[in-house]
């Protein structure tokens, strides 16, 4: 099979997910501005989005631009219940799902035709399905390649539907702010604008060093194909999940090293409790920071050998944070995440092998703390370091 000429993949996504979820289960919020979080804005609907309410935003910000917006505390395991249910949908709707957060995925229905209909009609239908079964708008977008499909449906929100036929896609494309394409965040943008670059028809025009002049060498190459509508990626399902990971958002209070290391043994024992309960183990721990000025970076060690014991990933992870320290107190941060990566898929044989005399007691104690924990819950078992401190959410994640 080659890449269709045919506008046959799906982009599925849910619509300002979590504050949706509230309204679906609070009728009274219903027609009104939500905001989801109390000190940073964790999600916001589309009447509080109309304010400037914005993902991250700190919360008296959020209430400034709009006073009448109903504040809720996240509620994490409805999302993670609701993530479920649309995923659910999804599968029944074509075996090729490939996941792309919590709330969108990639539905190839090249397939389906003799069986379900043209991709429009199983557009419509999913989204009455999500509507049906679990309560919440959906905006689904329908192109040839998976970069138009995600456009698609960002210009279709929300709850909406749009095809992009093939014999139109630039002229759909190249009106649309530079914004638009994939992996062009405020900073790009900034960049491009400062250039006088504010379409994706201006992107097109120039050349590919040119671009990478302006913006470096990687987004220069990505910039000069997704203008030129150059995608050849496929949706790609079945492969096991490259990396685990978990992150924190902070607020824009300073926070003190010793409240940052809380935060940093928390989303390290979740990431391995979850490795060593889908039997995975990693070699490459990677920070990532957020700070004010909503720049990131991503720092990673690489370990001597794979691993999804506690201490040993801790320990890297201690020391990346401690190599960015600099850069923290200068720059202040609003989210801290880890992932470890270069998973290891038949990681259980490796964990169960005392490798030295060192680190077989703390494979028993993980042990040991996984089974109380799966046994009584999370919260039953906790470090000294953690009494008493806001263990932070646990936000919704895909299957690992
Ligand atoms: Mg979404």
């Amino acid at each position: 099979m080659f890449v269709s000429g045919r506008a046959t993949i799906l982009h599925a996504d849910l619509d300002s997910f979590y504050a949706s979820v509230e309204q679906r289960d609070d009728p009274t919020l219903r027609g009104r501005p939500v905001i989801v979080g109390g000190g940073v804005v964790l999600a916001a609907n589309y009447e509080a989005k109309a304010y400037g309410v914005r993902t991250a935003m700190g919360g008296h910000q959020a209430r400034r631009l709009c006073p009448a917006a109903v504040v809720v505390p996240p509620r994490m395991s409805a999302y993670s219940q609701a993530s479920d249910d649309v995923f659910a949908v999804f599968r029944d709707t074509t075996p090729l799902v490939e996941p792309l957060s919590v709330d969108e995925a990639f539905l190839d229905v090249a397939g389906l035709q003799r069986l379900a209909g043209d991709p429009v009609q199983i557009g419509a239908r999913l989204r009455d399905e999500v509507r049906d079964r679990v309560g919440l708008p959906i905006t689904v977008g329908i192109a040839r390649t998976k970069f138009l499909a995600k456009v698609a449906s960002q210009e279709a929100k929300p709850d909406g539907l749009l095809l992009v036929p093939p014999e139109r896609e630039l002229e759909f494309l190249h009106p649309l702010p530079v914004r638009r394409l994939w992996g062009v965040g405020p900073k790009t943008a900034d960049k491009l604008h400062g250039y006088g670059i504010d379409t994706v028809a201006q992107v097109a025009e120039l050349g590919e060093s040119m671009l990478a002049s302006m913006v470096g060498p990687a987004m220069g190459r990505q910039l000069y194909s997704l203008s030129r509508n150059i995608d050849r990626r496929r949706v790609d399902t079945g492969r096991r999940r490259r990396s685990v990971g978990a992150q924190r958002a902070l607020g824009r209070r300073r926070i003190t090293p010793a409240e940052l290391d809380t935060v940093v043994i928390g989303l390290v024992e979740r990431i391995t409790r979850r490795m060593r309960s889908a039997q995975r183990t990693g070699r490459t721990v990677v920070l990532r920071l957020r700070f004010d000025d909503f720049t990131r970076v991503t720092r990673s060690h690489t370990m001597a050998r794979a691993t999804g014991s506690t201490a040993p990933i801790l320990a890297a992870a201690r020391d990346l944070v401690a190599a960015a320290e600099p850069l923290i107190a200068e720059r202040g941060i609003t989210l801290i995440g880890f992932a470890v990566s270069n998973i290891d898929p038949d990681g259980a044989q490796q964990l169960e092998l005392p490798l030295d005399g060192g680190r077989v007691e703390t494979l028993d104690l993980d042990a040991a703390v996984d089974r109380v924990r799966r046994r009584y819950g999370n919260a039953v078992l906790t470090r000294g370091v953690l009494i008493g401190r806001d263990p932070g959410l646990e936000m919704p994640h895909l299957p690992d």
